[in-house]
C-alpha cells in the first residue's frame, strides 16, 4: 500500500515541520564544553555540497563558521517532538554562542532519519528530502538564519519541506542561496 500510493505520503510530508527549536542556544553560564568532533560518512556529502554549492552561488560559508559545526549525525528522534501530524526532522543548536573565544563556540546538527518518523519513499525522493533536510539545518548553522520562511513560501527554510523539492530542486537551491548573499 506503501508503494501504490507515494503521492499520499509526499502530501503528509508537505505540513512536517522540518525542525523545532532551530538555531536555539544551548545555555552558556557556565560554559559548554565542545562536544568531539562527527561528522557522519553518510551526510558529510551534503555537508560538502552546501559548501561548494553556496560559493558557486555568491553566498560563501565564512571559515570560521564552518569550523564551529562540530557535528552532524543521525539521531532516532530530536527532542522537542511534535504534536499530531508534525514529525521534527532537523535540529541546528549553537553552544557557547556568545563567548569571545572562538575556541569556546560551536554548532550541531542532528537529523531524524525518515523512515524512522515513518516516512518511506523510494531511493530518488528520499535523497531529495534528506538533502532538503540537511540543506536547510545547514542553513540554520552554516548561514546563521533564526526562525524560518512561511510554509506557504516552499522554500528550504520554510518551516516544512517543499513539495517542489522533488521537481525543482535547482530553482529552491538558488532562492536559499539568494537569501545569504
Ligand atoms: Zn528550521
Amino acid at each position: 500500500m506503501l508503494l501504490s500510493c507515494p503521492f499520499r505520503l509526499i502530501s503528509t510530508l508537505v505540513f512536517v515541520v522540518v525542525c523545532v527549536a532551530c538555531g536555539e542556544s544551548i545555555p552558556t553560564t557556565p560554559a559548554q564544553s565542545v562536544p568531539e568532533a562527527h561528522i557522519d560518512p553518510e551526510l558529510q556529502p551534503f555537508l560538502e555540497s552546501y559548501v561548494d554549492d553556496a560559493a558557486r552561488a555568491g553566498a560563501p560559508v565564512e571559515p570560521d563558521r564552518l569550523a564551529e559545526l562540530k557535528r552532524l549525525e543521525w539521531v532516532d528522534e530530536v527532542e522537542g517532538a511534535g504534536d499530531g501530524e508534525e514529525l521534527n526532522l532537523g535540529q541546528c543548536a549553537r553552544g557557547n554562542e556568545n563567548s569571545i573565544r572562538a575556541s569556546e563556540r560551536f554548532r550541531t546538527i542532528k537529523i531524524t532519519r525518515p523512515e524512522t518518523a515513518g516516512i518511506h519513499l523510494n531511493r530518488a525522493q528520499g535523497q531529495l528530502t534528506l538533502k532538503a533536510i540537511v540543506y536547510h539545518e545547514l542553513g540554520h548553522c552554516l548561514h546563521n538564519y533564526h526562525g524560518h520562511r512561511p510554509v506557504a513560501e516552499q522554500v528550504i527554510m520554510s518551516a516544512a519541506l517543499p513539495e517542489k523539492r522533488f521537481s525543482e530542486f535547482n530553482e529552491l537551491l538558488v532562492e536559499h542561496f539568494r537569501m545569504f548573499r
